[in-house]
Protein backbone atom coordinates (compact mmCIF):
# COMPACT_ATOMS: atom_id res chain seq x y z
CA UNK A 1 0.00 0.00 0.00
CA UNK A 2 1.89 3.35 -0.99
CA UNK A 3 0.35 6.56 -1.71
CA UNK A 4 0.58 6.52 -5.21
CA UNK A 5 -2.02 3.63 -5.25
CA UNK A 6 -3.65 6.33 -2.95
CA UNK A 7 -4.22 8.72 -5.49
CA UNK A 8 -5.18 5.79 -8.44
CA UNK A 9 -8.73 5.28 -6.28
CA UNK A 10 -10.68 8.22 -6.26
CA UNK A 11 -13.77 9.23 -3.67
CA UNK A 12 -16.15 8.03 -5.76
CA UNK A 13 -14.30 4.72 -5.92
CA UNK A 14 -13.86 4.71 -2.21
CA UNK A 15 -16.81 5.39 -1.28
CA UNK A 16 -18.33 2.47 -3.20
CA UNK A 17 -15.61 0.27 -1.73
CA UNK A 18 -16.55 1.50 1.47
CA UNK A 19 -19.79 0.59 1.31
CA UNK A 20 -19.19 -2.59 -0.41
CA UNK A 21 -17.20 -3.63 2.64
CA UNK A 22 -19.69 -2.94 5.38
CA UNK A 23 -22.23 -4.41 3.27
CA UNK A 24 -19.90 -7.35 2.85
CA UNK A 25 -19.27 -7.34 7.15
CA UNK A 26 -23.34 -7.05 7.37
CA UNK A 27 -24.28 -9.83 5.10
CA UNK A 28 -21.68 -12.25 6.31
CA UNK A 29 -22.84 -11.18 10.05
CA UNK A 30 -26.30 -12.47 8.48
CA UNK A 31 -25.00 -15.45 6.45
CA UNK A 32 -23.12 -17.68 9.81
CA UNK A 33 -22.66 -20.34 7.27
CA UNK A 34 -20.17 -18.26 5.57
CA UNK A 35 -18.23 -18.41 8.85
CA UNK A 36 -16.23 -21.69 7.44
CA UNK A 37 -14.82 -18.87 5.19
CA UNK A 38 -12.10 -17.80 8.03
CA UNK A 39 -10.07 -15.95 5.65
CA UNK A 40 -13.10 -14.04 3.62
CA UNK A 41 -14.53 -13.28 7.10
CA UNK A 42 -11.06 -12.02 8.44
CA UNK A 43 -10.53 -9.66 5.89
CA UNK A 44 -13.53 -8.43 5.47
CA UNK A 45 -13.78 -7.38 9.21
CA UNK A 46 -10.22 -5.89 9.11
CA UNK A 47 -10.14 -4.06 5.64
CA UNK A 48 -12.05 -1.30 6.32
CA UNK A 49 -9.52 0.93 5.98
CA UNK A 50 -7.73 -0.97 3.72
CA UNK A 51 -10.26 -0.80 1.44
CA UNK A 52 -10.08 2.26 0.74
CA UNK A 53 -6.46 2.74 -0.50
CA UNK A 54 -6.45 -1.39 -2.00
CA UNK A 55 -7.82 0.34 -5.62
CA UNK A 56 -4.99 -0.27 -7.96
CA UNK A 57 -5.01 1.25 -11.71
CA UNK A 58 -6.31 -1.43 -13.97
CA UNK A 59 -2.73 -2.64 -15.21
CA UNK A 60 -2.23 -3.19 -11.41
CA UNK A 61 -4.21 -5.57 -10.51
CA UNK A 62 -2.09 -8.80 -10.25
CA UNK A 63 -3.16 -11.10 -7.78
CA UNK A 64 -6.46 -12.44 -9.39
CA UNK A 65 -7.34 -14.26 -6.27
CA UNK A 66 -11.21 -15.39 -5.51
CA UNK A 67 -12.89 -15.14 -2.25
CA UNK A 68 -13.38 -18.40 -2.31
CA UNK A 69 -14.38 -20.14 1.10
CA UNK A 70 -11.83 -21.58 2.53
CA UNK A 71 -12.08 -25.27 3.06
CA UNK A 72 -13.46 -26.21 5.99
CA UNK A 73 -11.21 -28.63 7.64
CA UNK A 74 -11.85 -30.68 11.31
CA UNK A 75 -9.74 -28.28 13.16
CA UNK A 76 -7.38 -29.47 15.47
CA UNK A 77 -9.62 -27.63 18.34
CA UNK A 78 -12.77 -29.63 17.31
CA UNK A 79 -10.62 -32.77 17.40
CA UNK A 80 -9.04 -31.97 20.51
CA UNK A 81 -11.99 -31.01 22.01
CA UNK A 82 -13.99 -34.77 20.76
CA UNK A 83 -11.03 -36.56 22.16
CA UNK A 84 -11.05 -34.69 25.71
CA UNK A 85 -15.34 -35.54 25.59
CA UNK A 86 -15.16 -39.38 24.28
CA UNK A 87 -11.74 -40.63 25.61
CA UNK A 88 -12.02 -43.86 23.75
CA UNK A 89 -13.11 -42.70 20.16
CA UNK A 90 -10.75 -40.67 17.75
CA UNK A 91 -12.65 -38.36 14.69
CA UNK A 92 -11.00 -38.32 11.48
CA UNK A 93 -12.32 -37.30 8.23
CA UNK A 94 -11.72 -36.83 4.44
CA UNK A 95 -13.67 -36.75 1.15
CA UNK A 96 -13.83 -39.86 -0.94
CA UNK A 97 -11.73 -40.14 -4.70
CA UNK A 98 -12.96 -41.72 -7.67
CA UNK A 99 -9.96 -43.64 -7.47
CA UNK A 100 -10.27 -45.16 -3.82
CA UNK A 101 -10.16 -48.54 -2.86
CA UNK A 102 -11.91 -50.04 0.41
CA UNK A 103 -8.14 -50.64 1.56
CA UNK A 104 -7.21 -46.66 0.32
CA UNK A 105 -9.97 -44.67 1.72
CA UNK A 106 -9.60 -46.65 5.65
CA UNK A 107 -6.36 -46.20 5.88
CA UNK A 108 -6.88 -42.66 5.17
CA UNK A 109 -9.19 -42.58 7.63
CA UNK A 110 -6.13 -44.45 9.86
CA UNK A 111 -8.78 -46.95 10.32
CA UNK A 112 -6.98 -50.58 10.48
CA UNK A 113 -9.94 -52.88 10.48
CA UNK A 114 -10.33 -56.36 8.52
CA UNK A 115 -14.19 -56.82 9.01
CA UNK A 116 -14.94 -52.95 7.69
CA UNK A 117 -13.05 -53.30 4.76
CA UNK A 118 -14.81 -56.35 3.60
CA UNK A 119 -17.99 -54.83 4.46
CA UNK A 120 -16.99 -51.70 2.80
CA UNK A 121 -15.97 -53.95 -0.38
CA UNK A 122 -18.62 -56.65 -0.09
CA UNK A 123 -22.34 -54.79 0.58
CA UNK A 124 -23.09 -53.18 -2.88
CA UNK A 125 -25.00 -50.12 -0.71
CA UNK A 126 -22.14 -49.13 0.91
CA UNK A 127 -19.21 -49.99 -1.92
CA UNK A 128 -21.32 -47.90 -4.75
CA UNK A 129 -22.10 -44.62 -2.53
CA UNK A 130 -18.34 -44.39 -0.99
CA UNK A 131 -16.01 -45.94 -3.51
CA UNK A 132 -16.49 -44.02 -6.98
CA UNK A 133 -18.17 -40.87 -6.39
CA UNK A 134 -15.55 -38.33 -5.30
CA UNK A 135 -15.86 -35.22 -3.03
CA UNK A 136 -18.19 -36.74 -0.46
CA UNK A 137 -17.95 -36.02 3.17
CA UNK A 138 -16.45 -38.89 4.97
CA UNK A 139 -16.11 -38.88 8.70
CA UNK A 140 -14.92 -41.73 10.92
CA UNK A 141 -15.16 -42.37 14.48
CA UNK A 142 -12.15 -44.96 15.18
CA UNK A 143 -10.99 -46.70 18.51
CA UNK A 144 -7.47 -46.38 19.58
CA UNK A 145 -6.76 -49.90 18.51
CA UNK A 146 -7.77 -48.53 14.66
CA UNK A 147 -11.06 -50.56 14.16
CA UNK A 148 -13.53 -48.84 12.89
CA UNK A 149 -16.74 -48.06 15.36
CA UNK A 150 -18.82 -45.51 12.65
CA UNK A 151 -18.66 -44.12 9.18
CA UNK A 152 -20.52 -41.77 7.87
CA UNK A 153 -20.86 -40.17 3.93
CA UNK A 154 -22.82 -37.51 3.03
CA UNK A 155 -23.24 -35.78 -0.27
CA UNK A 156 -25.95 -33.50 -2.19
CA UNK A 157 -29.23 -35.33 -3.49
CA UNK A 158 -28.83 -34.77 -7.17
CA UNK A 159 -32.61 -35.41 -7.53
CA UNK A 160 -33.74 -32.74 -4.76
CA UNK A 161 -31.85 -29.43 -4.43
CA UNK A 162 -31.36 -29.09 -0.80
CA UNK A 163 -31.61 -32.18 0.39
CA UNK A 164 -28.65 -34.31 1.23
CA UNK A 165 -28.17 -38.27 1.50
CA UNK A 166 -26.24 -39.77 3.92
CA UNK A 167 -24.73 -43.49 4.63
CA UNK A 168 -23.96 -44.17 8.01
CA UNK A 169 -21.95 -47.98 8.84
CA UNK A 170 -21.93 -48.96 12.18
CA UNK A 171 -20.24 -51.37 14.06
CA UNK A 172 -22.90 -53.45 16.62
CA UNK A 173 -22.23 -56.47 18.82
CA UNK A 174 -23.01 -58.58 15.75
CA UNK A 175 -20.76 -57.16 12.95
CA UNK A 176 -21.43 -53.90 10.52
CA UNK A 177 -24.74 -52.46 9.60
CA UNK A 178 -25.94 -49.59 7.02
CA UNK A 179 -28.49 -47.02 6.73
CA UNK A 180 -29.03 -44.49 4.80
CA UNK A 181 -30.62 -41.09 5.67
CA UNK A 182 -31.83 -37.69 3.46
CA UNK A 183 -32.37 -34.47 5.68
CA UNK A 184 -31.97 -30.43 4.55
CA UNK A 185 -28.33 -29.00 3.87
CA UNK A 186 -27.85 -25.51 4.62
CA UNK A 187 -27.90 -23.31 1.88
CA UNK A 188 -25.38 -20.58 1.81
CA UNK A 189 -24.15 -18.27 -1.04
CA UNK A 190 -20.50 -18.52 -2.16
CA UNK A 191 -19.53 -15.26 -3.74
CA UNK A 192 -16.06 -15.74 -6.69
CA UNK A 193 -14.54 -12.77 -8.44
CA UNK A 194 -11.96 -14.13 -11.31
CA UNK A 195 -9.92 -12.01 -13.69
CA UNK A 196 -9.08 -14.13 -16.71
CA UNK A 197 -5.58 -14.71 -17.28
CA UNK A 198 -5.59 -16.99 -19.93
CA UNK A 199 -8.67 -19.99 -20.29
CA UNK A 200 -12.42 -19.90 -18.72
CA UNK A 201 -11.42 -22.71 -17.06
CA UNK A 202 -7.81 -22.43 -16.08
CA UNK A 203 -9.21 -19.01 -14.20
CA UNK A 204 -12.41 -21.04 -12.41
CA UNK A 205 -10.33 -23.77 -11.31
CA UNK A 206 -7.37 -21.46 -9.82
CA UNK A 207 -10.44 -19.16 -7.93
CA UNK A 208 -11.80 -22.68 -6.66
CA UNK A 209 -15.31 -22.51 -8.63
CA UNK A 210 -16.34 -25.73 -9.05
CA UNK A 211 -16.59 -27.26 -12.30
CA UNK A 212 -20.56 -27.92 -11.70
CA UNK A 213 -20.69 -23.78 -10.86
CA UNK A 214 -18.03 -22.92 -14.54
CA UNK A 215 -20.16 -25.50 -16.83
CA UNK A 216 -23.41 -23.55 -15.45
CA UNK A 217 -22.44 -20.29 -16.56
CA UNK A 218 -21.24 -21.20 -19.96
CA UNK A 219 -25.08 -22.66 -20.16
CA UNK A 220 -26.68 -19.82 -18.72
CA UNK A 221 -24.55 -17.25 -21.59
CA UNK A 222 -24.73 -19.77 -24.76
CA UNK A 223 -27.57 -17.74 -26.64
CA UNK A 224 -25.32 -14.60 -25.92
CA UNK A 225 -21.76 -15.47 -25.59
CA UNK A 226 -19.23 -18.33 -26.54
CA UNK A 227 -17.98 -17.75 -23.28
CA UNK A 228 -15.29 -20.15 -23.09
CA UNK A 229 -13.64 -19.67 -26.99
CA UNK A 230 -13.87 -15.76 -26.35
CA UNK A 231 -13.01 -14.75 -22.95
CA UNK A 232 -9.81 -13.10 -22.69
CA UNK A 233 -7.04 -12.02 -20.61
CA UNK A 234 -8.27 -8.99 -19.05
CA UNK A 235 -12.13 -9.69 -18.89
CA UNK A 236 -13.42 -10.71 -15.67
CA UNK A 237 -16.68 -12.92 -14.13
CA UNK A 238 -18.24 -12.78 -10.52
CA UNK A 239 -20.79 -15.40 -9.62
CA UNK A 240 -22.93 -16.16 -6.44
CA UNK A 241 -24.34 -19.46 -6.27
CA UNK A 242 -25.93 -21.56 -3.54
CA UNK A 243 -23.37 -23.68 -1.45
CA UNK A 244 -24.53 -26.43 1.02
CA UNK A 245 -23.08 -27.11 4.00
CA UNK A 246 -23.78 -30.15 6.26
CA UNK A 247 -22.35 -29.38 9.90
CA UNK A 248 -20.11 -26.35 8.76
CA UNK A 249 -18.74 -28.25 6.27
CA UNK A 250 -19.13 -28.01 2.33
CA UNK A 251 -21.40 -30.54 0.88
CA UNK A 252 -21.13 -29.32 -2.36
CA UNK A 253 -22.36 -26.10 -4.92
CA UNK A 254 -25.99 -25.78 -6.17
CA UNK A 255 -27.57 -23.66 -8.70
CA UNK A 256 -25.76 -20.13 -9.89
CA UNK A 257 -27.90 -17.48 -8.17
CA UNK A 258 -26.15 -14.65 -10.50
CA UNK A 259 -22.94 -14.16 -12.61
CA UNK A 260 -21.78 -11.43 -14.58
CA UNK A 261 -19.07 -11.78 -16.72
CA UNK A 262 -17.35 -10.11 -19.67
CA UNK A 263 -16.06 -11.43 -22.80
CA UNK A 264 -13.76 -9.55 -24.77
CA UNK A 265 -14.73 -6.43 -23.40
CA UNK A 266 -18.76 -6.44 -23.34
CA UNK A 267 -20.47 -7.15 -20.29
CA UNK A 268 -23.59 -10.19 -19.76
CA UNK A 269 -25.21 -10.48 -16.72
CA UNK A 270 -28.08 -12.93 -15.56
CA UNK A 271 -29.80 -13.12 -12.79
CA UNK A 272 -31.72 -16.39 -11.84
CA UNK A 273 -35.74 -15.81 -10.85
CA UNK A 274 -38.10 -17.84 -9.64
CA UNK A 275 -41.75 -16.44 -10.03
CA UNK A 276 -43.66 -16.45 -6.94
CA UNK A 277 -46.12 -18.60 -8.54
CA UNK A 278 -44.48 -22.32 -7.40
CA UNK A 279 -45.83 -23.65 -10.56
CA UNK A 280 -43.91 -21.17 -12.81
CA UNK A 281 -40.66 -22.38 -14.23
CA UNK A 282 -37.52 -20.68 -12.55
CA UNK A 283 -35.04 -19.23 -15.55
CA UNK A 284 -32.30 -16.47 -15.93
CA UNK A 285 -32.95 -12.98 -16.62
CA UNK A 286 -30.82 -10.17 -17.75
CA UNK A 287 -31.16 -7.37 -14.82
CA UNK A 288 -33.64 -5.61 -16.89
CA UNK A 289 -36.23 -8.33 -16.81
CA UNK A 290 -35.47 -9.72 -20.52
CA UNK A 291 -34.80 -13.60 -21.15
CA UNK A 292 -31.26 -14.37 -21.98
CA UNK A 293 -32.37 -16.51 -24.77
CA UNK A 294 -33.36 -13.88 -27.31
CA UNK A 295 -36.53 -14.36 -29.21
CA UNK A 296 -36.44 -15.30 -33.39
CA UNK A 297 -38.19 -14.00 -35.81
CA UNK A 298 -40.92 -15.96 -36.79
CA UNK A 299 -39.72 -16.81 -40.80
CA UNK A 300 -36.90 -16.33 -42.50
CA UNK A 301 -38.32 -15.49 -45.42
CA UNK A 302 -41.95 -12.93 -44.94
CA UNK A 303 -44.25 -13.61 -47.49
CA UNK A 304 -43.11 -17.25 -48.67
CA UNK A 305 -44.78 -20.74 -48.53
CA UNK A 306 -43.90 -23.27 -46.67
CA UNK A 307 -43.73 -26.25 -49.09
CA UNK A 308 -41.75 -28.78 -47.20
CA UNK A 309 -41.22 -28.99 -43.24
CA UNK A 310 -38.62 -31.08 -41.51
CA UNK A 311 -38.78 -34.70 -41.77
CA UNK A 312 -36.36 -37.50 -40.73
CA UNK A 313 -37.71 -39.03 -44.01
CA UNK A 314 -39.08 -38.23 -47.38
CA UNK A 315 -38.45 -38.91 -50.85
CA UNK A 316 -35.48 -36.33 -52.45
CA UNK A 317 -37.34 -34.63 -55.55
CA UNK A 318 -34.09 -34.30 -57.65
CA UNK A 319 -33.07 -37.50 -56.45
CA UNK A 320 -36.15 -39.47 -55.81
CA UNK A 321 -34.93 -41.68 -53.35
CA UNK A 322 -35.51 -41.78 -49.33
CA UNK A 323 -33.35 -38.75 -47.74
CA UNK A 324 -33.96 -37.07 -44.36
CA UNK A 325 -35.00 -33.31 -44.76
CA UNK A 326 -33.22 -31.58 -42.17
CA UNK A 327 -34.88 -28.12 -43.29
CA UNK A 328 -37.71 -26.10 -44.24
CA UNK A 329 -38.20 -25.17 -47.68
CA UNK A 330 -40.12 -21.54 -48.02
CA UNK A 331 -41.57 -21.05 -51.47
CA UNK A 332 -41.09 -17.49 -53.56
CA UNK A 333 -40.21 -15.70 -56.57
CA UNK A 334 -36.11 -15.39 -57.53
CA UNK A 335 -35.21 -12.00 -55.27
CA UNK A 336 -37.41 -12.04 -52.39
CA UNK A 337 -35.76 -10.72 -49.54
CA UNK A 338 -34.17 -13.54 -46.60
CA UNK A 339 -33.35 -12.39 -43.28
CA UNK A 340 -31.53 -13.67 -40.35
CA UNK A 341 -34.24 -14.44 -37.17
CA UNK A 342 -31.45 -13.70 -34.59
CA UNK A 343 -28.34 -11.65 -34.23
CA UNK A 344 -25.37 -13.23 -35.33
CA UNK A 345 -22.12 -13.41 -37.01
CA UNK A 346 -21.71 -14.75 -40.23
CA UNK A 347 -19.75 -18.07 -40.44
CA UNK A 348 -19.96 -19.14 -44.04
CA UNK A 349 -21.15 -17.61 -47.49
CA UNK A 350 -20.54 -18.74 -50.39
CA UNK A 351 -21.15 -22.15 -52.99
CA UNK A 352 -21.91 -25.58 -50.98
CA UNK A 353 -22.21 -28.56 -52.96
CA UNK A 354 -26.45 -28.96 -53.63
CA UNK A 355 -27.05 -26.12 -51.46
CA UNK A 356 -25.95 -23.92 -54.23
CA UNK A 357 -25.22 -20.13 -52.70
CA UNK A 358 -25.36 -20.36 -49.00
CA UNK A 359 -24.76 -18.49 -45.56
CA UNK A 360 -24.29 -20.06 -42.50
CA UNK A 361 -24.64 -17.53 -38.91
CA UNK A 362 -23.89 -18.21 -35.57
CA UNK A 363 -26.26 -16.88 -32.48
CA UNK A 364 -24.43 -17.26 -29.28
CA UNK A 365 -22.18 -20.26 -28.90
CA UNK A 366 -24.79 -22.96 -29.99
CA UNK A 367 -26.89 -22.35 -32.32
CA UNK A 368 -26.47 -21.83 -35.79
CA UNK A 369 -28.63 -20.79 -38.86
CA UNK A 370 -28.67 -21.98 -42.42
CA UNK A 371 -29.88 -20.60 -45.61
CA UNK A 372 -29.27 -22.06 -49.21
CA UNK A 373 -30.42 -22.04 -53.09
CA UNK A 374 -30.19 -17.93 -52.88
CA UNK A 375 -29.80 -16.43 -55.85
CA UNK A 376 -27.39 -13.74 -54.38
CA UNK A 377 -25.58 -13.35 -51.07
CA UNK A 378 -25.05 -10.28 -49.40
CA UNK A 379 -22.70 -10.55 -46.57
CA UNK A 380 -19.50 -11.71 -45.84
CA UNK A 381 -17.71 -14.45 -43.33
CA UNK A 382 -16.95 -12.08 -39.96
CA UNK A 383 -19.81 -9.97 -40.58
CA UNK A 384 -22.02 -8.82 -37.67
CA UNK A 385 -25.79 -8.72 -38.50
CA UNK A 386 -28.37 -7.99 -36.63
CA UNK A 387 -32.25 -9.94 -35.89
CA UNK A 388 -34.45 -9.58 -39.33
CA UNK A 389 -31.23 -8.03 -41.23
CA UNK A 390 -31.15 -8.82 -45.30
CA UNK A 391 -28.84 -11.49 -45.59
CA UNK A 392 -29.41 -12.76 -49.13
CA UNK A 393 -32.45 -13.20 -51.83
CA UNK A 394 -34.32 -16.44 -52.88
CA UNK A 395 -33.13 -18.33 -55.42
CA UNK A 396 -32.82 -21.79 -57.40
CA UNK A 397 -28.94 -22.22 -57.31
CA UNK A 398 -27.68 -25.82 -56.13
CA UNK A 399 -29.83 -29.20 -56.42
CA UNK A 400 -33.23 -27.00 -56.67
CA UNK A 401 -36.24 -27.65 -58.39
CA UNK A 402 -37.60 -24.23 -58.16
CA UNK A 403 -37.08 -20.88 -56.73
CA UNK A 404 -36.76 -21.17 -52.82
CA UNK A 405 -35.07 -21.10 -49.50
CA UNK A 406 -34.21 -24.04 -48.11
CA UNK A 407 -33.14 -23.06 -44.40
CA UNK A 408 -32.26 -24.74 -41.12
CA UNK A 409 -31.46 -24.39 -37.46
CA UNK A 410 -29.03 -26.36 -35.63
CA UNK A 411 -27.58 -26.97 -32.27
CA UNK A 412 -24.55 -27.73 -31.83
CA UNK A 413 -23.94 -28.56 -35.82
CA UNK A 414 -26.87 -31.00 -35.71
CA UNK A 415 -30.30 -30.01 -37.36
CA UNK A 416 -33.49 -28.89 -35.17
CA UNK A 417 -37.02 -28.41 -36.54
CA UNK A 418 -36.67 -25.15 -37.42
CA UNK A 419 -40.46 -24.28 -37.01
CA UNK A 420 -40.26 -25.82 -33.71
CA UNK A 421 -37.46 -23.85 -32.28
CA UNK A 422 -38.74 -20.34 -33.66
CA UNK A 423 -41.85 -21.30 -32.18
CA UNK A 424 -40.18 -21.81 -28.34
CA UNK A 425 -37.97 -19.31 -28.65
CA UNK A 426 -39.84 -16.21 -27.91
CA UNK A 427 -39.55 -13.66 -25.80
CA UNK A 428 -39.53 -14.48 -22.14
CA UNK A 429 -39.87 -10.79 -20.09
CA UNK A 430 -40.36 -11.20 -16.55
CA UNK A 431 -44.31 -10.86 -16.25
CA UNK A 432 -45.57 -7.11 -14.93
CA UNK A 433 -46.62 -8.94 -11.88
CA UNK A 434 -43.45 -10.09 -11.06
CA UNK A 435 -41.33 -7.01 -11.27
CA UNK A 436 -41.42 -5.81 -8.16
CA UNK A 437 -39.77 -9.43 -6.52
CA UNK A 438 -37.79 -9.42 -9.10
CA UNK A 439 -36.56 -5.66 -8.93
CA UNK A 440 -35.53 -7.18 -5.23
CA UNK A 441 -33.85 -9.87 -6.39
CA UNK A 442 -31.42 -7.77 -9.07
CA UNK A 443 -30.96 -5.54 -6.62
CA UNK A 444 -29.15 -8.63 -4.43
CA UNK A 445 -27.48 -9.86 -6.92
CA UNK A 446 -25.85 -6.34 -7.41
CA UNK A 447 -24.96 -6.28 -4.39
CA UNK A 448 -23.61 -9.99 -4.53
CA UNK A 449 -21.27 -8.51 -7.53
CA UNK A 450 -20.06 -5.46 -5.61
CA UNK A 451 -18.82 -8.00 -2.31
CA UNK A 452 -17.22 -10.17 -4.39
CA UNK A 453 -15.18 -7.39 -6.07
CA UNK A 454 -14.81 -5.45 -2.54
CA UNK A 455 -13.22 -8.80 -0.72
CA UNK A 456 -11.55 -9.96 -4.39
CA UNK A 457 -9.73 -6.02 -3.72
CA UNK A 458 -8.83 -7.17 0.19
CA UNK A 459 -7.62 -10.74 -0.68
CA UNK A 460 -4.80 -9.30 -2.98
CA UNK A 461 -3.66 -6.72 -0.28
ZN1 LIG B 1 -35.07 -27.98 -48.32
Amino acid sequence: MNTQEQDVASQEQQGTLRQAAQEARTWLRAHPGFGAAGVVVSLALGASGAFAVAQPSDDQIVVRQVLEVVQPVTSYEQQAAALRAHDFTLYRSTETRSTDTAAALLKRLAVQDGAAESYVREMDTVRTELLGPQDRLVKAEVYPDHRLKQLTVSWLDAERPGRYRQLVLTRTDKGFVHQVKTGSAEMTVALAQVEVRDSFFRATTQAGIPETVANQMLDIFEPVADVKGDIRKGDSLQVAYERYLLDGQILGAGRVLSASVQVQGKDHQAVWYQPSRKSAKGDYYTPAGEGLTPALLPTPAPGAVITSEFTSYRIHPVFGVARAHTGVDYAAPTGTPVQTIADGVVTFAGWQNGYGNSIEIQHGGKQTTFYAHLSSIGVKVGEKVGKGEQVGKIGSTGWSTGPHLHFETRNNGVAEDPLVVMAEQRSTSIAASERDAFRQVVVQAQRHWEMAEAIQLASAE
